[in-house]
């Protein structure tokens, strides 16, 4: 099932009465979610996601705009009529009832031509909790049950009732680290198995980009890019989108271009700069984006170097650097002198971008 979101906008009232200064929480959302996929909706916190999602549940009414599952407009659709299956980051289920009665009760208040028989129910409650596997739990309280496994009977008791489209609003983030990484590979597999188009939220950049089809990214309430992870991460429109991707993040320097050339500080040329006019601007070089090079442009002052197996990390400084450090990311293979003092590097034209110093706009040069 495929969500169309049409200029969807949610401004809240202000809470004091005093100000009149209302929250745009989302302004202007304007996508259209493909049929299954699993769709990463990322942003910092307080930046309109949770209440994008509350939106297509319908727990949230618009402001302004329409919202479509397929064809179907479910703007003023109560949720309970959405058909969406709801996760949250704190999955509370019923302390006093065991994972099985947990997982079915939605099945409970189904009426009419959707009632079920017991043994339907039955049925449906165990066919969800192999798919999370957790069939082995059906007689536990959530008491007895580690973090992980909550997560998983909150996740079951969504996918029950056979959603038209599941919504998870940050639903790892009550997990220990190893756990984060084994649930989201979970819900993936889930997602794939059931095809139920997805939309997860999270403000970790790494879980976004791990799992999902397609990121949205978001700032503000407002959409700055939207694509497959290694596109964006790859081509980002904006300042912030390159500093929100990726780990170790993005290296930001100052600098200029002049005569079609980019410059760092008192650098010689790093990159070429096609048909940009001469101005200030931010450059942003990726840390895979160093290679070590004796006649190098860019001359750092060397700070440390931290071995990780196959890759080393280079750690400089340069007066130019808006971050204390750059780092940098090299192969092992590759021996950098831990005594010298200054390194120089070279940069790989794909790595680097520049932008905007005021807007803080990608500025894209000519392709030779
Ligand atoms: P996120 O999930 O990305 O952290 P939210 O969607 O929860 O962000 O919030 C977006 C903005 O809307 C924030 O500035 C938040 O303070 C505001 N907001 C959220 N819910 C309400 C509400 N019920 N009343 C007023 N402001 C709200
Ligand atoms: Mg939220």
């Amino acid at each position: 099932m495929k969500v169309v979101l049409q200029n969807v906008t949610k401004i809240f009232p202000s809470r004091n009465k005093k100000s009149k200064e209302e929250v745009v929480a989302v302004n202007n959302f304007d996508f259209t979610i493909p049929d299954g996929k699993l769709v990463g909706l990322l942003g910092p916190s307080g930046c309109g996601k949770s209440t994008t999602l509350y939106m297509i549940s319908g727990l949230q009414k618009l402001t302004s705009g329409k919202i479509f599952f397929g064809d179907d407009d479910v703007t003023d659709l109560s949720p309970e009529n959405r058909g969406v299956g709801l996760v949250f980051q704190n999955y509370a289920l019923y302390p006093h009832m065991t994972v099985k009665q947990n997982i079915m009760f939605p099945l409970q208040n189904l009426t009419g031509k959707d009632k079920l028989t017991k043994e339907e129910m039955l049925s449906r409650t165990v066919e969800a909790a192999k798919l999370v596997q957790i069939d082995e739990l059906l007689d536990r309280k959530p008491s007895e049950l580690s973090g992980g496994q909550q997560q998983r009977v909150a996740i079951a008791r969504a996918l029950v009732k056979m959603p038209r489209i599941l919504l998870l609003d940050e639903p790892l983030s009550n997990l220990d680290a190893r756990l984060r990484l084994q649930t989201r590979e979970e819900i993936r597999r889930i997602q794939r198995e059931t095809k139920i188009t997805t939309i997860f939220v999270t403000h970790d950049q790494e879980e976004a980009m791990s799992i999902s089809d397609v990121i949205v990214v978001m700032k503000l309430g407002v959409v700055q890019q939207i694509g497959a992870p290694q596109d964006v991460y790859d081509d980002p429109v904006n300042l912030f989108v390159a500093k929100f991707l990726g780990t170790p993040p993005i290296n930001v320097f100052s600098g200029k271009v002049s005569g079609g050339k980019v410059y760092i500080g008192d650098s010689e040329a790093v990159a070429d700069a096609k048909g940009v006019p001469d101005q200030e601007v931010f450059i942003g070089i990726r840390p895979e984006g160093f290679i070590v090079d004796a006649a190098g442009p860019l001359t750092c002052t060397l700070s440390g170097i931290e071995v990780m197996g196959r890759d080393s990390s280079v750690i400089t400084t340069n007066a130019a650097s808006l971050n204390p450090f750059i780092r940098s990311i090299i192969d092992s293979d590759i021996k950098v002198d831990p005594k010298s003092e200054k390194v120089r590097f070279s940069i790989k034209p794909n790595k680097i971008f520049i932008f905007n110093k005021e807007t803080e706009e990608r500025i894209r040069p000519e392709v030779k």
